[in-house]
This record gives C-alpha cells, sequence and structure tokens, in this order.
C-alpha cells in the first residue's frame, strides 16, 4: 500500500502522545513534545488538510498545551472527551455522585501509598505508581474492586498507571467517531500507539482497513511496527520528505 505524500489526501493520521511522539518521563508533566516534531506534525496536517488527531488518554487542556500554539483535533481522556477540527467538544461525563466518591476514595487509597499519586480528570481517574512501583499490584486491585463497584467504570492498565475510565470509552471509539467527520471520513486510518490502551484504537484501525503501527515492545495487534519514539520521528520526518515511507515495506525498515 502506498504512503507517499501524493497521496497524503488518502490518509488520516492518529498520534498517541506519551510513548509515541514523546518519550516518556518521571512525571507525566515533565513531558515534552520536541519543537521539529510539533513542525512536522503541523506540516502534515497541512498537507491532509487537517486529518491529524491525538488520540491520548491526557486531557484537551493538556493536550493544547503539549502542541502549542497548534490546535488539533483530539480525542483525549482515551475518548471521553474529543474536540473535532470544528472545535466542536463532546464529553463523557460521570453522575456527579459517583465523580465525588470516586474521588474521596482514591485520594484516601494514595495517601497510604507513599510515592501513588492521583490525576482526576473529572470523568477518569489515573493511579500513577511510576515513582513507587512495589505498589503496583495493590494499585491494580484497588482499581478492580472499585471497578467492581461501580459498574459504569472499567478499568485500563498502562505503563506505570491504572486507570479507572467510562465503560463505553475507548481509543478505537474515538478514532471511528472522528472518521465518521469531515476531514477525516473517507480516508484510510493510520494510527500509532505503544501501550494497551492504544489496541482498542488498533483494532478498530484494522477493522476499517487502516494502518496499525506499534511502538515498541510487547504483544500487539497492530500490523506495523516502529522501534521506540526516535523511530517514530524518523518516520514522520520520511513521510514529509516523501522519500522513503512508500509503504508497508519501508515502515519496517526503520525498525
Ligand atoms: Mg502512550
Amino acid at each position: 500500500m502506498k504512503l507517499s505524500l501524493p497521496n497524503a489526501a488518502h490518509y488520516a493520521f492518529f498520534f498517541d502522545i506519551d510513548g509515541t511522539l514523546a518519550p516518556l518521563a518521571a512525571q507525566p508533566e515533565d513531558v515534552t513534545i520536541a519543537p521539529e516534531v510539533r513542525e512536522n506534525l503541523e506540516r502534515l496536517a497541512a498537507r491532509c488538510e487537517g486529518a491529524l488527531a491525538l488520540v491520548s488518554g491526557r486531557t484537551i487542556q493538556q493536550l493544547d498545551a503539549l502542541v502549542a500554539p497548534l490546535t488539533l483535533p483530539l480525542a483525549a481522556v482515551h475518548g471521553a472527551e474529543c474536540r473535532n477540527l470544528q472545535g466542536e467538544i463532546t464529553r463523557n461525563a460521570l453522575p456527579a455522585d459517583t465523580a465525588a466518591s470516586l474521588t474521596a476514595e482514591l485520594e484516601r487509597a494514595v495517601d497510604l501509598l507513599a510515592g501513588s499519586r492521583l490525576e482526576n480528570k473529572g470523568m477518569a481517574f489515573a493511579l500513577h505508581y511510576r515513582q513507587a512501583p512495589w505498589h503496583q499490584r495493590t494499585i491494580e486491585q484497588l482499581a478492580q474492586f472499585l471497578a467492581s463497584r461501580f459498574p459504569e467504570l472499567v478499568v485500563q492498565p498502562g505503563k506505570c498507571v491504572v486507570e479507572l475510565k467510562p465503560r463505553t470509552v475507548n481509543k478505537g471509539a474515538a478514532i471511528e467517531t472522528l472518521m465518521q467527520q469531515p476531514p477525516f471520513a473517507g480516508r484510510t486510518p493510520v494510527f500509532l500507539g505503544d501501550d494497551d490502551t492504544d489496541e482498542a484504537g488498533f483494532q478498530r484501525v484494522n477493522a476499517m482497513k487502516g494502518i496499525s503501527v506499534k511502538v515498541g515492545e510487547g504483544k500487539s495487534v497492530a500490523q506495523q511496527r516502529l522501534t521506540d519514539v526516535d523511530a517514530v520521528h524518523r518516520w514522520l520526518a520520511q513521510l514529509l520528505t516523501g522519500s522513503s515511507l512508500q509503504d508497508a515495506a519501508a515502515l519496517r525498515s526503520h525498525n
């Protein structure tokens, strides 16, 4: 399948951020996107008439800050809050009492688990344990316990993080929603991600006969693979020069 720039109009691009466009950091707020990568995203977005979205567990606010001054279509919080190219925002809110009681319980728990951190996204809750990996099992059990008490929520494990998010929300559904709207509609989706949360996206993109790309090691349903974040940056740069990424075979050669 050709993926050269003369055909960029045929593609819609979806990028995860952490571990895909940006290296992971000790704290999520320490993550940055290199200026040249941001510029390449802007150039690629221009080439595909704006059919380029970020698909991340982060909030809209965090994603905007990461790519500023760019304003891109977003599937934030794994798709719980989305913003299309036209700037329209849709949110999957939790009932206020559910959010309040979960917040209280999770705050109590992280107080007892030194080194762990709660990130409250309003409708999703991330328990980070990168600074305290010995708490992994306790945190996973806590998340499972809470998901059994709040059936509208589901557990989403990630790299040194366990999240509770609305059951109906996943990156695959978010990509599909964006793909139904202009300028995404009618194009072939290309999705790059690195973590368990991206698997739902890969699955949906495969079903749409798109191109799914897993970044890094690990089992995945993605069809293609790039070694690491640096390989993603090289792929992006070469896609823009139009010289080397011509097809799936070229993608593999960057591993
Ligand atoms: Mg990631």
